[in-house]
C-alpha cells in the first residue's frame, strides 16, 4: 500500500474578467468551491489508480475539514492519519481571469502541523511507498522520510511548490518528480535535461515531467529514458502531475517495473487534461488500462 503524506485545502475558486485593483472591488462571474491540496489530489489519483491509500494529513475544525474528510471518505481513501487540528482548514483562493492565467493565494492552516502521531508512524511503516509534496513543513517530510527509508520503504518526492531548502530531502529520497519548472530551480542548471542530470547525482531515480512533451528518467547522472506524452485535446491541465505521481506511485506499489509503472502514469496525465480539476479528474485504473490498450 502507499502512504501520501501532504496537504489538503479546500479550493475557493472565482472567475472574473480581470484582477480587482488595490482598493478595488469588480464583480465575477463564477464562484466554486473543491477539494484540493497537492498531496489530497495525490491521494485521490493513486487510490482511483487501484492501491490502498493512507493519507497522512491535517484539516481543521471548520466546515471545510469535514468536507475534506467526507470527500476523502467517499473515494475509499484512508483516513485513519487524517487529523482534526483546532483552527482553520487550508485554502487556496484561486482568481480565475477570462483567457489569462490563474493567480492563487494559498493559507495553509492546519496543513502547517509539523508533528507525527504514532497513527501516523504505523501508516508509514505499513506502506510500501511513502509520497510526499513541499505543501507541508519541511521538518514534518524529513522525520517522515527517516522513518519510511528505516522500515525499508521507497520515498518519492514531488518538490512543489518549489523550495531551495528541499535539497535537505534529497538524501532520503530514492525517486524525484520534478516538473521542468522545478528541476531547473532545484539543480541550478539551465535547462531540464542538465537539471535532470545534475539531480541524479543526488537522487536514486529522477523523473522529469515535461507537459505535453512527456518525461524524461535520468539515474546516476545520465538521462537513461523518455516517457512519450499522448496527444490529448487539454481543457485543464491542473493537477496533471499530481495524477501522473498518483498513478505511478500505484503501479509501483502492486510491482510493476518503473518502466510500466511511468507508462501508466502518462496514459494518467493525458486522460487529466481532458477534464476540469485536479482530484476529481483522475481516471480510474480500469480507465488507464482501456486508454493503454487502444
Ligand atoms: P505539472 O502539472 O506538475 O506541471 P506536467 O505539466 O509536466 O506536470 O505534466 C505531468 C504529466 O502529465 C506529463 O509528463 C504528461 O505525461 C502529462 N501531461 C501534461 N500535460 C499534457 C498534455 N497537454 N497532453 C498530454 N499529456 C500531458
Amino acid at each position: 500500500s502507499v502512504a501520501v503524506l501532504g496537504s489538503a485545502n479546500m479550493d475557493l475558486v472565482t472567475q472574473q474578467p480581470r484582477l480587482p485593483l488595490p482598493g478595488e472591488t469588480i464583480a465575477g462571474s463564477t464562484f466554486t468551491t473543491g477539494p484540493g491540496g497537492k498531496g489530497l489530489n495525490q491521494a485521490v489519483a493513486a487510490r482511483r489508480a487501484g492501491v490502498e491509500v493512507t493519507f497522512i494529513g491535517a484539516v481543521g475544525s471548520d466546515g471545510f475539514g469535514s468536507e475534506l474528510r467526507s470527500f476523502l471518505d467517499h473515494e475509499g481513501v484512508g483516513t485513519d492519519t487524517l487529523r482534526t487540528i483546532e483552527g482553520p482548514t487550508g485554502i487556496a483562493i484561486v482568481s480565475v481571469v477570462d483567457g489569462g492565467e490563474n493567480s492563487i493565494v494559498i493559507v495553509a492552516g492546519a496543513n502547517g502541523a509539523d508533528d507525527i502521531s504514532a497513527a501516523d508512524e504505523a501508516g508509514i511503516r505499513s506502506s510500501s511507498l511513502l509520497v510526499a509534496q513541499l505543501e507541508r513543513p519541511l521538518t514534518l517530510i524529513e522525520k517522515a522520510f527517516a522513518l519510511a527509508k528505516d522500515g525499508g520503504a521507497t520515498t518519492v518526492l514531488t518538490p512543489a511548490p518549489v523550495d531551495a531548502d528541499a535539497v535537505r530531502l534529497l538524501p532520503f529520497t530514492d525517486i524525484l518528480v520534478p516538473n521542468e519548472t522545478e528541476a531547473i530551480e532545484l539543480s541550478g542548471e539551465g535547462d531540464a535535461q542538465s537539471a535532470a542530470r545534475a539531480l541524479s547525482r543526488q537522487v536514486g531515480i529522477v523523473v522529469t515531467t515535461l507537459g505535453a512533451k512527456g518525461a524524461i528518467v535520468a539515474t546516476g547522472g545520465e538521462i537513461v529514458a523518455t516517457v512519450a506524452a499522448h496527444p490529448a485535446d487539454a481543457v485543464d491541465t491542473t493537477g496533471a502531475g499530481d495524477t501522473f505521481v498518483g498513478a505511478m506511485v500505484a503501479a509501483l506499489a502492486r510491482g510493476d517495473e518503473l518502466s510500466a509503472a511511468l507508462a501508466a502514469a502518462s496514459a494518467a496525465g493525458a486522460i487529466a487534461v481532458t477534464r476540469f480539476g485536479a482530484a476529481p479528474a483522475a481516471p480510474t485504473r480500469e480507465e488507464i488500462d482501456a486508454f493503454l490498450a487502444e
